[in-house]
Order: structure tokens, then C-alpha cells, then sequence
């Protein structure tokens, strides 16, 4: 079974099939730049991140889009407040917000597109929806006719009339139904402006994303996330606009929702202060336990983000790398002389760790079910820790391989996640942790370990009944000049020259 993931269209989890075998096209509705990033905003870039670092490792090519929204009544609002151009408020936040995803680990978009440069796009949708009669001009507003097009509420699973009844929205007698929105707004005096057929305006919030992702990515593309306040009414008019647009359907493949973020307010202001800003929480907590507390729950569900659940989220990152840093130790011991064959618990803990692949990747399979995952992960910390106990505690000839490569099932594991991983920029490449005081790792392996390395690969093929490869290896050796005697506490190894 392969993956599958909740399409909030359908309101059921669907088999994952792109539209293209082995590419995945991502939009993601990207910040509005007012101001630093809020944790509940701060959550969806980090549930993306997850999503699609597991979609690479499930060998598909992600590209990524995720705009920046850069002319907005927020911006103008906060550029009036401090007396600054709304493009230069904009561009600061930007950068802040760049700054705070790579100091998450967030991967980079492939492209962010900004509202402001991809104006002609916005005109260009505007003008066929006005001229295909889905849209009206009132005094240089231009409004999108929420009637004229009939699967509006697909999305949020409520008719017009429900709407009509729901909502209370402030009457306004220029629109022809209440629910109708604006896709170009006239501008006042002050406020950033662009020349249009409708004279000068600036875009509706709900057409920037709409003409940013189908510039970069194309009508029926693979995924569109947000924030499930997002869902109505922004993607629902993204979904109207977009359709009614091109006359086709669906926009969008699948649509993926995270859930909120509760910030009990009154605690955490006693604590800590007012942490609810990525960079103030980062300023408290390492990136990786705010990325493993965001861990912990299935991306649809609510999540608290309070001083409790984050200290909670730093001692479960400490018990991962303390582990990893007890399993480095124990492969860095020096080497028998006597490669020790392993263990029953050895081949049985080396056998598990399939299975914790495995299970780990049914989880994430699920929906991207990252607590079931994290789940795995800790019990695999779980079944670790007890082996380098039982090994500490009687002291046997221990095989290092064991220990090494329970490391790299956890590094593995952990990195699919955008756990423990190099950094942003460092991303895409396989390697080993680069840890501190590890510095001899730079230099080659000796021609000691790499014999103890074969013996190791030799005791696991006899192990299984591979004699074949056993033999091969010892035969080699020996025409190295070096001999190997099977003992029955393990194998002996012994450089004895060249045979004649
Ligand atoms: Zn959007």
C-alpha cells in the first residue's frame, strides 16, 4: 500500500497518485509580511517542510512554490503606524520571515513568488473573469460573482445559503450577494497602486495566490496547503477564481489543512513572557524540539505550543541524542583484536531494525502520521539504550556493527523527519553527523578496521547460511596474506605474508 493522505476536497483519505509519475507540484499559501512569524503560522511551514522532505524520501521530485504577500491592508496599515514605505515594512519582513524558516530547518521554496511581481498575471485573470461574466466592476472595484459559478462552498461544505444565513456580513450595496468578494480593490490616496483597466488599484488578497501558483505551477497541479482557518474563505476563492478562469477543473489534486495552534495566553505570560513569535521560542528552545513538539501530533489535530509541551518536546530531543551520542562512544571503542561473532540479541536487535524502518514508514504512509512515527523512533531509542546497558553491564565482546548501524536506522529516521539534520542549506546530502570532537574522522579508515569491517560482513553471511560469500572472503584475504582461523569465540585474523 502506498501513501495516502486526507484530501480535505473529498473529506476522506485518498491513495496519493500525482499528476506526473515521480514529480510532486506544491503551492503552499506563504505569509503576509506585517510583521514577525506567529507559532501558529509558524506550524504550517514546518508541517510542509515534513510533508515534503518524506515525499523526497519517497523518491518523488518535489517542486515547491510559497508567495510572499506583499501588498495587503495589514502592511499599509503597519507602514502608516511606523511611518515607512509599505515596501519597505514588507521587504524587512521577509527577510525575518526567511530568517526564522532557516533557523527551523526549513527547506528553502524552490520559488517564492511575491504578490507585487506578478501583477500582470493578477490583470490578466481578472480581465477574462470580468469578460466571461464572473466578475463586475463597481466604481474601480472589480468583485468576483460568487453565483456565477456553481461549485462554490466544494471546498468548506456549505452552500450559499447557509452562507448567507452564517455569516454576518456587513451589507454592501454594491455587491450583488454578500458573499461576493474583491479580485481588485481601487486605491486610496498614499496606498501602493497599479495601472488597470479599472484605473488604478492594487489586487485582492484571494487572486495573488491563485495567479502565483498557476504561473509556476499550472491548472490541476498536485497539492495545495495551508492553515485550516485558510479553507474558507481564501481557498474556496482561490478554487472559484482559478476554475472559472480556466473554464476546467479541478485546480487543485489535493488540498492538505493543519490544524490550529492554542497558546494558553496567561501561563505562558507568567514564564516566559510572550513567546508566541517563532523567533522569541527559538530564543528558549533549540529548532529541533519546537519541530519534534510539531512532531508529536498528527498534522490535523490542534496542538499546544505552551512552555510545558515545548520543555516536554526538549527532554524527548535530549533522550534521541543522548543515544546517538552513547552509540558513537561504543562504535568509537577501539577494536578487538578478535572480531567476536555476534550474539543472538545482536542478530535478533540487527534483524528489529527492519521492522522499525518499516513500521515507521507505514505511519508516515498513513497520512504522514508523524506521531505514530515518533513512536517508532523512540522505542527504537528505547530498545538501543538497553543493548549498550546490557553491554555495559557484562561487559561483552560487543560487535560494533550492531551498535553502528542501530545509529544510522536512527539518524535515518530521525532526518526524514528534518530531525538532527546538517542544516537547511546542507540539505540533500546522505552524510554521516558531522559531530563535534569527531575530528579523526577525516582521515582514511585503517587497513586493521577495514579487515574487522569484512570479518563482521564474513560472521553475518555465515550467519545466514551463506557460506558461499564467508568463503570468498576468507580466500581473498588470504591472497592479501592474511589469514583467518574460525575460533569458537569468534574469528582470528593474522597478517602473515603473501603465499608463494
Ligand atoms: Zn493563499
Amino acid at each position: 500500500m502506498g501513501l495516502v493522505l486526507y484530501n480535505t476536497m473529498t473529506r476522506r483519505k485518498e491513495e496519493f497518485r500525482p499528476r506526473e509519475d515521480g514529480r510532486v507540484l506544491m503551492y503552499v499559501c506563504g505569509p503576509t509580511v506585517y510583521n514577525y512569524i506567529h507559532v501558529g503560522n509558524g506550524r504550517a511551514y514546518l508541517v510542509f517542510d515534513v510533508i515534503r522532505r518524506y515525499l523526497r524520501h519517497k523518491g518523488y521530485e518535489v517542486f515547491y512554490v510559497q508567495n510572499f504577500t506583499d501588498v495587503d491592508d495589514k502592511i499599509i496599515n503597519r507602514a502608516r503606524e511606523e511611518g515607512k514605505a509599505p515596501q519597505e515594512i514588507a521587504r524587512f519582513y521577509e527577510r525575518a520571515f526567511r530568517e526564522d524558516m532557516q533557523a527551523l530547518n526549513v527547506l528553502p521554496p524552490d520559488v517564492s513568488p511575491r504578490a507585487t511581481e506578478t501583477i500582470p498575471q493578477m490583470l490578466e485573470m481578472i480581465r477574462t473573469l470580468v469578460e466571461k461574466g464572473h466578475a463586475y466592476v463597481v466604481d474601480g472595484d472589480v468583485y468576483f460573482s460568487v453565483e456565477s459559478f456553481e461549485g462554490y462552498g466544494k471546498l468548506s461544505g456549505r452552500s450559499l445559503e447557509e452562507m448567507r444565513a452564517g455569516e454576518r456580513v456587513e451589507v454592501d450595496e454594491r455587491k450583488r450577494h454578500p458573499m461576493d468578494f474583491a479580485l481588485w480593490k481601487a486605491s486610496k490616496p498614499g496606498e501602493p497602486a497599479w495601472e488597470s483597466p479599472w484605473g488604478m488599484g492594487r489586487p485582492g488578497w484571494h487572486i495573488e495566490c491563485s495567479a502565483m501558483s498557476l504561473q509556476h505551477l499550472g491548472m490541476g497541479f498536485d497539492i495545495h496547503g495551508g492553515g485550516q482557518d485558510l479553507i474558507f474563505p481564501h481557498h474556496e476563492n482561490e478554487i472559484a477564481q482559478s476554475e472559472a478562469y480556466s473554464g476546467a477543473g479541478p485546480f487543485v489534486r489535493y488540498w492538505l489543512h493543519n490544524g490550529f495552534v492554542n497558546i494558553r495566553e496567561e501561563k505562558m505570560s507568567k514564564s516566559l513572557g510572550n513567546i508566541v513569535l517563532v523567533r522569541e521560542i527559538l530564543k528558549h528552545y533549540p529548532a529541533d524540539a519546537v519541530r519534534l513538539l510539531a512532531l508529536q501530533t498528527h498534522y490535523r489535530s490542534p496542538i499546544d505550543f505552551g512552555p510545558e509541551a515545548l520543555e516536554e518536546a526538549k527532554r524527548a530531543l535530549e533522550r534521541i541524542e543522548n543515544c546517538l551520542f552513547a552509540l558513537d562512544s561504543f562504535v568509537a571503542r577501539p577494536p578487538a583484536r578478535v572480531a567476536p561473532a555476534r550474539t543472538q540479541r545482536e542478530v535478533e536487535l540487527s534483524d528489529s531494525f527492519f521492522d522499525f524502518e518499516r513500521r515507521f514508514e507505514e505511519a508516515m504512509d498513513d497520512d504522514f502520521n508523524t506521531a505514530r512515527a515518533m513512536g517508532v523512533i523512540f522505542e527504537l531509542v528505547k530498545e538501543l539504550n538497553s543493548y549498550l546497558d546490557e553491554q555495559q553491564r557484562f561487559q561483552t565482546p560487543a560487535s560494533p556493527m550492531v551498535a553502528s548501524h542501530g545509529r544510522d536506522v536512527l539518524l535515518r529516521l530521525c532526518r526524514v523527519l528534518g530531525l538532527l539534520a546538517p542544516t537547511a542549506q546542507g540539505e540533500g546530502e546522505d552524510v554521516a553527523c558531522e559531530d563535534a570532537g569527531k575530528g579523526e574522522g577525516d582521515s582514511l579508515p585503517t587497513a586493521e578496521s577495514l579487515v574487522e569491517l569484512l570479518l563482521e560482513v564474513r560472521a553475518m553471511a555465515r550467519e545466514r547460511k551463506q557460506f558461499e560469500t564467508a568463503d570468498f572472503i576468507r580466500s581473498r584475504l588470504r591472497e592479501m596474506g592474511i589469514r583467518v582461523d574460525d575460533l569458537r569465540e569468534g574469528q582470528r585474523w593474522k597478517f602473515v605474508g603473501k603465499e608463494e
